[in-house]
């Protein structure tokens, strides 16, 4: 089969690899039907998260048809169409019991690796490097399902894939970060990053019932995408020089209630910080460049919450930890439980109150996953969210 390979630093190939085969009883092959490129993605491509391998199969978000599963799957039969979620979940552990999903305590068979860096570790995930468990993405042609009888959710009703294949990852993932703000009647949510993670993060914190959403970025079409709903208001970074300052003026003086950081390891700034990160992480001191985080703590007012969907790797400095303790401020953070929202979120969909498919800029074919790579990360041609179709 095609697959989309990484093959180091800034290079990705699309590949002929063997075709995936069942090798547990609770395995199912899908075929793909449509996949995305991640902001996640980004960070492997720019060669910032260890442990890949030249060859190594990318993708975490993909839905499909079944064609084949394990003995031990009896809810999945052939010719079923399924949204796969990113985090591998076993189902049976304290975790998956607790619905932490993400942090399953049996799908990582290299947890060594991130226990060594990080005391515990979470969940196996699809493409997403061997510390993650080394398990074929699903940018490709066809791909293994571990725990079949657990993590797909089947979707009935002949809805289009485009409508729905987001629910694998960065629509539970904004809505998770909504969430983990404890909206308030009358808050205002403030949301770094406009790429797909930071829109839904958007759309679900009016959905959480926020008086006021600013959303902050310099692109000018993401920030334009962010306004389509006619009430979202924006920041331009680069316009508004300092940022604490405008969320001051824009906040009657006292800052926003709720800040989403849906920008991650890889933020941009101008600001001594920044080029420091900057620096450090091309010398490898560094896994993260966390401008962004810096600063939702300090705009943050006082008793509210950062939320922290955007990914961070490793040990970051300069972030201003007095700060949020003096301010008494609530962090929450982490990969998505992306389980805990399927179904809700689908029902919408289903009814027609929702569709994430808005976001889409580009539809394309596996063969065009190096080029896009590329276009997405530079944010080149109005690129905001690539689909790709294996069969197209
Ligand atoms: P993206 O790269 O398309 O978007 C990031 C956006 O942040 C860009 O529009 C960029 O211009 C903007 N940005 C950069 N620096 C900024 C700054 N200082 N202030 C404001 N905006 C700034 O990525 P995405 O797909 O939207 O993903 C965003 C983050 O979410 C990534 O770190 C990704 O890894 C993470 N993510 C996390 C989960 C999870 O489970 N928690 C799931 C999916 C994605
Ligand atoms: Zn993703």
């Amino acid at each position: 089969m095609k697959a989309v390979c990484w093959w180091g630093k800034g290079k990705v190939r699309v590949v002929d690899v063997p075709d995936p085969k069942i090798l547990n009883p609770r395995d199912a092959i899908v075929r793909v039907t449509l996949t995305a490129i991640c902001g996640s993605d980004l960070h492997l491509y720019d060669g910032y998260v260890p442990t890949m391998m030249k060859g190594d199969i990318l993708g975490h978000e993909f839905m499909g048809e079944v064609v084949e599963v394990g003995s031990e799957v009896k809810n999945l039969r052939a010719g079923d169409r399924v949204i796969v979620p990113f985090p591998i979940a076993c189902g049976g552990c304290f975790f998956c019991k607790e619905k932490m999903w993400a942090a399953c305590d049996n799908t990582n068979p290299n947890a060594w690796m991130v226990e060594a860096l990080m005391g515990f570790s979470g969940a196996g995930m699809y493409g997403y490097s061997h510390m993650y468990g080394g398990y074929a993405g699903g940018q490709a042609e066809y791909v293994r399902v571990p725990f079949a009888d657990v993590n797909p959710t089947k979707i009935e009703n002949g809805i289009p894939d485009e409508k729905v294949v987001f629910l694998t990852d960065i629509l539970p993932t904004g809505y998770m970060a909504a969430e983990n703000c404890g909206i308030q009647p009358g808050d205002t949510v403030a949301v770094w990053g406009c790429g797909p993670v930071g829109q839904f993060a958007i759309l679900s914190s009016w959905m959480l019932g926020a008086a006021r959403v600013i959303a902050i970025d310099r692109v000018p079409e993401r920030l334009r995408l962010a306004q389509r709903d006619g009430r979202t208001e924006i920041l331009n970074y680069e316009e508004a020089g300092d940022v604490f300052e405008a969320l001051k003026e824009l906040t009657g003086g006292r800052g926003p209630d709720r800040c989403i950081d849906a920008v991650g390891m890889e933020g941009h700034g101008h600001t001594v910080d920044a080029v420091l990160d900057r620096v450090k992480q091309a010398m490898k001191l560094t896994f993260d460049r966390a401008h962004s985080l810096r600063q939702a703590i300090h705009c943050c007012r006082k008793g509210g919450t950062v939320s922290i969907p955007g990914v961070y790797a490793g040990f970051i400095d300069k972030v201003p930890f007095g700060t949020a303790f003096g301010k008494g401020l609530t962090l929450k953070m982490g990969q998505t439980h992306v389980h805990n929202y399927t179904r809700m979120l689908l029902e919408k969909i289903e009814r027609g109150e929702l569709d994430p498919s808005y976001i889409i800029t580009h539809r394309v074919r596996l063969d065009d996953a190096p080029q896009m790579y590329e276009t997405f990360r530079d944010k080149e041609n109005d690129c905001i969210k690539v689909v790709m179709n294996p069969a197209a």
